[in-house]
C-alpha cells in the first residue's frame, strides 16, 4: 500500500502582511497621469511582518548605542537597505569561519533563522543574542526537532542552499532530506520502517508543493505527515500577484536579486503575462519598455522598502 495515512496540517495564525499606512485594503488602483495608463499596485507588495520585525530589531539596536552590532547574513535580501545599515557600523558575519574571528558584540539572527549549533557557537564565544528570526520559521524548527526526535524521516520541500532551509536542516536530529524539484521528488526514496515527516519552506510556490507532495506520498509504504509550512503572507502575495498579472498589460516585479521569494513572484507573473518586468530599484526601471496606455501591476518580494514601491509607481504614472 502506498501513499496510506497522509495527514495534512497548515501553518495557521500566519497572517504574514502587515498594515502600513496607505497599504491596507485591496490593491490600489490609480489611473492619473492624463494617458490612460493604470497603475494596480499589490496590497501584499514590500515587507512581510517578519522581515519588518528584523529589520526593527537592527534599528533598536542602533538607537540603543549597541557596539559593536553584527548580523548572521544580510538582514534581508535588500543591497540598498543593507548598505544603509552598513553605513550605520552594522557588520555581516557572511559564514562561521568569520563567527569564529569575534569575541564581543551583539549578532543578530534574521528572519530566516539558523541552525541550532549556531546559537552554541555564539553563546560559546561570549557574544550577545537578539534573536530575530521569524515566529514562523521557528515553528518549523520545533516541528522538525520533535518529528525527528521520535525518529521519523523529514522532507523539506524547498530550495536545497537558502538560508531558511540550512537552518531549518539544523534543527533535524535525524535524517533530513530536501526536495525542491519533480526529479527530485521522483527520485526520493524513504526510508524503509520510518514514518515521513513533510515540511515545506515558508516561501515555497503552494501549487507546486501540493505537485511534489502527491509524489512523496506515492513513493512511501508508511505513514506521512504533511505539514504545509507555506507562510500565508507568500501565499496572499502569490495569488494577487498572479490575480493582478493576469489583468494588466505589463507587470513590474521590485525585489532584490537574491531574493528567492521575488524570484517566484517574477515566475508567477510572467505565466500570466508575457510583459513581465524584474527590476530592484527605480534605476532597472525602462519606461520606454512599457506601453503609454493601458494598465500596469507592480508588486515586490518581502525585502523590498516600501519607498521603493512608491517611486515606481509614481514613475509609471508621470
Ligand atoms: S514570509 Fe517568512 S519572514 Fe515573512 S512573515 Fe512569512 S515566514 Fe515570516
Amino acid at each position: 500500500m502506498r501513499g496510506n495515512d497522509c495527514r495534512r496540517e497548515t501553518l495557521h495564525g500566519c497572517s504574514g502582511a502587515y498594515e502600513e499606512k496607505g497599504r491596507i485594503g485591496s490593491s490600489r488602483e490609480r489611473s492619473d497621469n492624463g494617458k490612460g495608463m493604470k497603475v494596480i499596485v499589490a496590497k501584499t507588495a514590500g515587507f512581510c511582518f517578519g522581515v519588518k520585525r528584523a529589520v526593527e530589531q537592527v534599528y533598536r539596536q542602533i538607537e540603543e548605542g549597541v557596539k559593536p552590532i553584527y548580523t548572521y547574513g544580510p538582514i534581508i535580501h535588500n543591497e540598498e537597505v543593507v548598505r544603509e545599515l552598513q553605513d550605520k557600523g552594522v557588520q555581516i558575519i557572511e559564514d562561521e569561519d568569520a563567527l569564529d574571528s569575534i569575541s564581543e558584540g551583539t549578532v543578530i539572527i534574521r528572519s530566516h533563522g539558523v541552525s541550532e549549533h549556531i546559537y552554541r557557537k555564539i553563546e560559546e564565544r561570549g557574544l550577545h543574542i537578539v534573536d530575530a528570526t521569524c515566529p514562523f520559521v521557528k515553528k518549523i524548527h520545533r516541528i522538525v526537532r520533535e518529528h525527528g526526535a521520535r525518529g521519523e524521516q523529514v522532507v523539506i520541500i524547498g530550495n536545497e542552499g537558502h538560508p531558511e532551509v540550512e537552518g531549518i536542516k539544523g534543527w533535524c536530529p535525524g535524517p533530513v532530506q530536501v526536495i525542491g524539484t519533480k526529479e527530485e521528488a521522483e527520485e526520493f526514496r524513504p526510508i524503509p520502517g520510518k514514518r515521513l515527516c513533510v515540511v515545506s519552506q515558508t516561501t515555497f510556490n503552494y501549487k507546486k508543493f501540493d505537485k511534489l507532495v502527491e509524489i512523496i506520498s506515492e513513493m512511501s509504504y508508511d505513514e506521512v505527515d504533511i505539514l504545509n509550512t507555506i507562510c500565508s503572507a507568500t501565499e496572499e502575495r502569490q495569488s494577487e500577484a498572479r490575480e493582478i498579472a493576469a489583468k494588466v498589460d505589463s507587470m513590474i516585479v521590485i525585489g532584490g536579486r537574491h531574493s528567492s521569494n521575488t524570484r517566484k513572484l517574477y515566475e508567477i507573473c510572467k505565466m500570466e503575462c508575457g510583459n513581465t518586468y524584474y527590476i530592484q530599484t527605480l534605476k532597472d526601471l525602462d519606461l520606454r519598455r512599457l506601453p503609454s496606455i493601458g494598465c500596469v501591476g507592480i508588486t515586490a518580494g518581502a525585502s523590498t522598502p516600501n519607498i521603493l514601491i512608491e517611486e515606481v509607481s509614481k514613475q509609471c504614472q508621470i
